[in-house]
């Protein structure tokens, strides 16, 4: 059997490995639109300010290829395909390709905002970043052009991560953010809030409620800065889009596989098309998409079952996890971080929270109905284990949970009066030191319930 694999990001990578861990037999094609072996897209800012060469990114060298027996051609982009004979067809090359099965695991690309000017000054002071050559030219351009100022629209972690190295590079940079929040999608106000300041005390000017509306452009065609909806102006000789993905489609969609905003498949990642499946952040699942690593090597496993006709898994969403990645901040965002937002309080939902502003720490828990839907876990590290075991799954005994984010409920000896750090806006080792119960006894009297 010959399974071709289009695209070598992880999504690819990942289904031709665990394929030939599940069979040592069949042929495993994988066809790559890029000049690169498979590399890690993580550390892609670290090519711009040099602290990385293009080495220090790829993840398997040529004997893992040679090794697992999977063969991969580079700098072939697919063109078409031909679902009905099974055939592949190469951009600049006449002869087709049979395949058995076929895996689209086209990713995507960067989606850019309706700005004026953005889409024809694109390469040529506007960027964004996805892969190596993007990286080289962002790179090539700030040597070149002297760039001292730079804009990074989207306040997203890729973003703000982009930002970091760029301000490392020793460019003057102003994140722009939509939102009123920094990470829209994955902290709430408060948090957003906290965070904006620890960026900001990195050197990095934040702009939030900012819609970009154009790229200014002075009389000889050259990046100036841009205009906000509002009036404001921000000069700059760079600006980089950072400001979500669109699924690469096209093909899918030349051969008429249903597609909406991204690839449509079942919970096998089986698209419309027998013989065809898809995996990675070309794919839309329940309507949803997703971009991260977490989902693309999920589906891996999946689709490489599936394929090999064991249907035994199925595909039912990937919990989203997402962290910064930015030295000295110690920021996660897990599942459901907000259900506010919901209306859904009271349903069910219970929202633990553990506020320290002074030393920038923010903990809160989602629950429903005691099972852990969600944290945002900021400025701290030890309650991410915690979290990631747990996650979705029924609190029996909250004392480990309690403990793991630093909220007790506290007795008072005396009279049983109960104290709770979640319910209460001030934490009980906060209260002072004469601080008394209801009943008149003090503080030392109560004690903790959940270490017990
Ligand atoms: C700068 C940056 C930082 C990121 N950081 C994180 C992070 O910290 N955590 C996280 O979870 N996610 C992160 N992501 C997102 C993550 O990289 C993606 O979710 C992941 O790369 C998706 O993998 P994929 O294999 O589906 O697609 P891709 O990595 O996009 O790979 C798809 C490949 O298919 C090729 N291709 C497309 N069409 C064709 C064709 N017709 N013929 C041949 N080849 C084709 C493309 O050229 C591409 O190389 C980051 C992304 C970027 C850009």
């Amino acid at each position: 059997m010959r399974i071709i694999i289009v695209g070598n990001g992880i999504a690819g990578i990942f289904t031709a490995k665990n394929l030939r861990s599940l069979n040592k037999e069949v042929e495993i094609i994988i066809y790559a639109q890029e000049k690169y072996s498979y590399y890690s897209r993580i550390k892609l800012p670290e090519l711009i300010n040099e602290k990385l060469n293009i080495d220090d990114l790829i993840v398997f060298k040529d004997d893992w290829y040679k090794t697992n027996n999977i063969k991969t051609y580079l700098n072939k982009k697919i063109e078409k395909i031909d679902k009905e004979n099974k055939k592949l067809f190469i951009e600049g090359e006449s002869q087709p390709i049979a395949y058995d099965k076929l895996v689209l695991a086209t990713g995507s690309v960067p989606n850019i905002p309706p700005i004026k000017n953005a889409i024809e000054m694109i390469g040529n002071g506007v960027f964004t970043l996805r892969n190596i050559d993007n990286a080289l030219e962002i790179r090539e351009f700030i040597k070149n052009n002297n760039v001292k100022k730079a804009i990074v629209i989207g306040g997203g972690l890729l973003g703000l991560e982009l930002a970091k190295q760029i301000k490392d590079y020793e460019l003057d940079t102003t994140v722009v953010e939509f939102f009123p929040r920094l990470l829209p999608r994955q902290l709430d106000l408060d948090c957003g809030g906290m965070l904006k300041e620890i960026i900001e005390n990195l050197g990095i000017k934040v702009e939030l409620n900012a819609v970009t509306e154009e790229i200014l452009l002075d009389e000889n065609k050259i990046i100036k800065g841009i205009k906000i909806k509002d009036g404001r102006e921000i000069r700059a000789n760079i600006i980089l889009i950072q400001a979500g993905i669109k699924p690469t489609i096209e093909l899918a969609n030349k051969a008429k596989l249903n597609t909406n905003r991204g690839i449509i498949v079942n919970e096998f990642l089986e698209t419309s098309q027998k013989d065809i499946y898809a995996v990675g952040d070309c794919i839309e699942y329940e309507n949803h998409i997703w971009g991260i690593i977490p989902a693309c090597i999920d589906q891996s496993k999946i689709v490489g079952s599936s394929i090999l006709g064991k249907k035994s898994i199925k595909y039912k969403g990937t919990i989203p996890k997402n962290t910064l990645k930015i030295i000295g901040i110690d920021l996660t965002s897990i599942g459901v971080f907000d259900p506010e937002d919901k209306d859904l309080i009271g349903a069910g939902w219970e929202i633990l929270k553990n506020i320290d502003e002074k030393s920038n720490c923010y903990k809160k828990i989602i629950l429903k109905d005691n099972k852990l839907k969600g944290a945002i876990l900021f400025g701290e590290k030890n309650a991410v284990a915690y979290v990631n075991k747990n996650i979705e799954k029924k609190i029996e005994d909250n004392r480990e949970l309690r403990k793991a984010i630093n909220l007790y409920e506290w007795i008072c000896q005396m009279c049983g009066n109960t104290y709770d750090d979640a319910k209460i806006d001030i934490l009980f080792r906060n209260l002072p030191k004469d601080w008394k119960c209801v009943c008149g006894a003090p503080k030392d009297k109560y004690k903790n319930k959940n270490l017990d």
